[in-house]
């Protein structure tokens, strides 16, 4: 099973994406977190994109978009993933559907995860009293917010278009349980 999620930080996408993969035993390539587990490492590129991410910027194209693609083809991902955080730009978009097509990839269901943004600024504070993100505040909270509404949002339309009956908004302000459920419906006729 090949998904993609779509959808605003805070809107439960890192969740369903645990769960689904969970249940289906796929990868969850949440880009976000590939980028976090780097900044681990001490020395000058973690440090590039430490301050980066903290700023709620975009990482550059050019580093994100081959780890993706080395993740795609990777013997991990042979019976499928989810990926969640990614495209977020338009150049990473046309990169990703480029990419599916030279590689034989067919995506099963992309998921856009419809939240609010008084809903996600809620859930992103939420979540900062339990993880320690450095973008959990709320200031950056507002430029990544920016980015996802002036440079991936609109991607959203793009794969409609293309994917048209694969492309499944969900109402993402629901309950957890429910929200797994619905998507887990629309699954099984996928
Ligand atoms: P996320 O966990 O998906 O909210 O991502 C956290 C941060 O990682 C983002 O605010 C960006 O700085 C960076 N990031 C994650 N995915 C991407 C991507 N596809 N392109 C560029 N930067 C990314």
């Amino acid at each position: 099973m090949k998904l993609i999620l779509f959808g605003p930080p805070g809107s439960g996408k890192g969740t369903q994406a645990s769960l689904l993969a969970k249940k289906n035993n796929i990868p969850h390539l949440s880009t976000g977190d590939i980028l976090r587990f780097k900044l681990q490492k001490d020395d000058n590129f973690a440090k590039e994109l430490s301050q980066i991410i903290s700023g709620g910027n975009l990482v550059p194209d050019s580093i994100i978009n081959p780890i993706v693609a080395d993740k795609l083809l990777s013997n991990d991902c042979k019976n499928g993933f989810i990926l969640d955080g990614y495209p977020r730009n338009k150049f990473q978009s046309n990169f990703l559907i480029d990419f599916l097509e030279k590689n034989n990839l067919e995506i099963d269901l992309i998921i856009d995860f419809i939240a609010d943004t008084t809903t996600v600024k809620k859930r992103i504070i939420e979540r900062s009293k339990i993880e320690n993100r450095s973008d959990d505040n709320i200031e950056v909270i507002k430029t990544r917010l920016d980015k996802y509404f002036t440079e991936t949002q609109p991607l959203a339309s793009i794969f409609k278009e293309k994917f048209k009956d694969k492309f499944f908004e969900i109402n993402a302000t629901q309950e957890i349980a429910k929200i797994q459920s619905d998507i887990e419906n629309r699954l099984k006729n996928a």
